[in-house]
């Protein structure tokens, strides 16, 4: 068999976390042959909460589950950790000015970044989960000494998913019929949710297309809304859609994408037009570990100011958080 994976979560008591745990430990990211041993960092007061998390677990009996160990020291977290979610932030709350928020969340992933550069096994995988994904992910890299860049990177993959979801009910076909859907940019209100290259079942969706009154007033805002939908439905926000989109993101960069790409936030090589060293989502493949940015897609002039405009967003929090010291 092959030796254990470790994987530390953060933020492992919250809502996603609980969702996320179970998936991972049951075999669901990296297979029924696949040993796992969870790591949980929580902060001191939620330690508490993480240990009945850990004790449910152990009463699951999972075969593909080994050890479960609990920290509130991210040194200790990350020691020989192979993959790393980070779903623990400080996320943005009413009043709450955007200095508060990027240096409440500098306090967060910069110190994550250098205990996952002390200690972290030389095949770390990072994803951030926890808002605002994009920049957070940027800080804990630029902190992270030797670890490359490329291995930090942000989920963009639920709204991937929404995007799928939303354009099958709209064709009456199955998320599998479709291929080649794409998010860019930032995970917030800007991210461009594009279907200019979609397929369903080989074929382009033209008459989808032309529709650009669905398109540009129910598709894009529909997913980019969607989380807000969800509060508003459930009273709680999405939670186990979360936790199986990071799935589904970690499981492909480890075993390789199976469609003809997915979507990721992945550190801009300046592709496409996006700003080098900004953390942006792009149609991406992954093989042997590593995410590749799909190239020579063709962008039409809606897609190229949707584009722009995430991608501007992204350098904006960039710079504050640079002018912040906080990178
Ligand atoms: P959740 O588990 O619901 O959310 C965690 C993070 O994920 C938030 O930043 C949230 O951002 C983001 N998120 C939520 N929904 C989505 C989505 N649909 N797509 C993408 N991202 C999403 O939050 P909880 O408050 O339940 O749990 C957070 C836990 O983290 C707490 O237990 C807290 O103690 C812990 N924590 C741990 C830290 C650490 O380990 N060092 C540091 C800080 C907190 P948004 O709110 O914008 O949706």
């Amino acid at each position: 068999a092959n030796a254990p994976v470790n994987i530390t979560v953060t933020g492992a008591a919250g809502n996603i976390g609980y969702a996320l745990l179970f998936r991972i430990a049951s075999g669901a990211l990296l297979g029924p042959d696949q040993r796992v041993n969870l790591r949980l960092l929580e902060i001191p007061q939620a330690v508490k909460a993480a240990e009945g998390t850990a004790m449910e677990l152990f009463d699951s009996a999972f075969s593909t589950l080994g050890s479960v160990d609990i920290f509130d020291d991210p040194k200790q977290a990350f020691e020989g950790a192979n993959i790393a979610f980070l779903v623990g932030s400080m996320p943005r709350r009413a009043g709450m000015e955007r200095s508060d928020l990027l240096s409440a969340n500098g306090g967060i992933f910069g110190p994550q970044g250098e205990a996952l550069a002390a200690g972290a096994a030389d095949d770390i995988k990072v994803l951030v989960v926890g808002n605002p994904a994009n920049t957070n992910a940027l800080i804990a890299a630029s902190h992270a000494g030797d670890i490359p860049a490329s291995r930090f990177t942000a989920m963009t993959r639920l709204d991937h998913n929404r995007a799928l979801a939303q354009l099958a009910a709209k064709a009456g076909c199955h998320v599998s019929d479709i291929d080649k859907v794409a998010i860019w940019g930032n995970h917030s209100s800007t991210q461009y949710p594009d279907l200019t290259h979609a397929t369903i079942k080989g074929e382009p969706i033209t008459d989808i297309l032309a529709d650009r009154e669905w398109v540009e007033n129910d598709f894009i805002p529909t997913v980019a809304k969607r989380g807000a939908a969800i509060i508003e439905a459930r009273g709680a926000s999405s939670a186990a859609s979360a936790a199986s989109a990071a799935i589904d993101h970690v499981r492909d960069w480890c075993l390789g994408t199976t469609s003809a790409w997915t979507s990721a936030a992945v550190m801009s090589d300046g592709s496409y037009g996006v700003p080098e060293g900004v953390i942006s989502s792009f149609p991406c493949t992954a093989e042997n570990g590593e995410w590749k940015i799909v190239q020579g897609l063709e962008i039409d002039d809606f897609s190229r100011a949707k584009i722009d405009a995430s991608a501007a967003e992204l350098v904006d929090e960039k710079n504050a958080v640079a002018g912040m010291g906080l990178i």
